[in-house]
């Protein structure tokens, strides 16, 4: 879900006034952030108390905002505060770039807000990166974009049309035929092959070592970084894979390179298979682990390497809090 801010004051405290200025507010956040009055699921407003004539709520119907839920509140009156001010969150599921708006000299108090910032997260297999991004983009509410999910719906779509993913060039024509795309649905990302959702498909042990495998060539690579670069170009968000830090976003403001030991990330790795109700063995999967290591640190073609200014953080006795609370910290102070 994106929240996208704006503010504007209000000339004269006069209902056709409020709902002329409340609907351009509304107006503004649509054309800049290219959503339809439809897009937009829940308006929250607040008011300064000057503003009594009407609630910046009705306004907005009035003003044609007529599908979405609203809530307004009235600002307690703070020392210093703007006067006739009506701030306003806009929640949409829609993707894209997030403009927040401010007019008629109503200002963004939180500036950590107006800068948009991408933190990458590299390592191995099981090292905790995806748990780690989801609850940073949780915290942050930003985006969190899982690029392994790309890699391994390419080979997903390898698997299912018979290409051997030893087999390059039929690999690399095989992903000139599908489309490889995410969508969000409720802060959840949603990786699909030619419009199908394949999120359960592509997790298991052989679509793992088939993601690593198609991950290798140049023609795989550039059209999912393209599409990673995009995406990340556009919003604040977290991204986990192997080449972040390095090759996709080498200027993300925040980069953490997350490690732990073979054998607990694949203690871990077989937690998520139980969970999953997949059956799998300790021994497969550490060896698998360890080859997709190699495999993935190997490679010719951006492999897995901490970037020169990566933060290290080896996760192998660490709780899942307590990686959470280390990097949050990290990032609050510098952001
Ligand atoms: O992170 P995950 O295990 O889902 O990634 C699956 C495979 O996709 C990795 O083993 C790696 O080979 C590849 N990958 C990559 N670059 C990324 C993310 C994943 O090569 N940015």
């Amino acid at each position: 879900m994106r929240a996208i801010r704006g503010a504007t004051t209000i000339s004269r405290d006069d209902p056709d006034v409020i709902r002329r200025e409340v609907g351009n507010l509304l107006d503004v956040i649509c054309e800049k952030n290219g959503l339809d009055a439809d897009d937009i699921q829940v308006i929250v407003f607040s008011q300064t108390k000057d503003i009594r004539s009407m609630y910046p709520a009705k306004a907005a119907r009035e003003a044609g905002y007529t599908k979405c839920t609203f809530f307004s509140a009235q600002e307690p009156d703070v020392e210093g505060s703007m006067k006739l001010c009506v701030r306003a969150m806009v929640l949409t599921d829609t993707f894209g770039e997030t403009r927040h708006v401010y007019l008629n000299d109503a200002r963004l108090l939180r500036l950590d807000l107006a800068e948009k910032f991408n933190i990458a997260l590299d390592g191995p297999a099981g090292s905790g990166k995806s748990t780690l991004a989801k609850r940073l983009a949780r915290e942050f509410d930003i985006l969190y974009l899982d690029t392994g999910a790309m890699y391994r719906a390419a080979a997903l779509a390898c698997v299912r049309a018979s290409v051997p993913d030893w087999d390059e060039k039929a690999v690399c024509e095989l992903l000139e035929k599908v489309k490889i795309t995410v969508k969000y649905k409720g802060g959840a990302q949603i990786t699909m092959i030619d419009g199908e959702d394949v999120g359960s498909d592509i997790r298991t042990a052989e679509v793992s070592m088939a993601a690593s495998a198609v991950s290798r060539y140049a023609g795989v690579r550039r059209k999912m970084v393209a599409l990673q670069r995009e995406i990340a170009g556009g919003m604040s968000c977290v991204l986990d894979g192997r080449d972040i830090g390095t090759n996709v976003l080498p200027d993300a403001k925040f980069k953490f390179y997350i490690d732990a030991s073979p054998e607990v990330r694949a203690e871990r790795r077989l937690r998520d298979y139980e969970i999953q109700g997949l059956n799998e063995n300790y021994d497969d999967i550490l060896r698998d682990i360890k080859r997709r290591d190699r495999q993935d640190s190997t490679r010719e073609i951006d492999p897995l390497r901490k970037a020169d200014d990566a933060v290290v953080v080896d996760t192998s006795a660490m709780s899942e809090d307590d990686v959470l609370e280390y990097v949050k910290k990290i990032i609050e102070e510098n952001v």
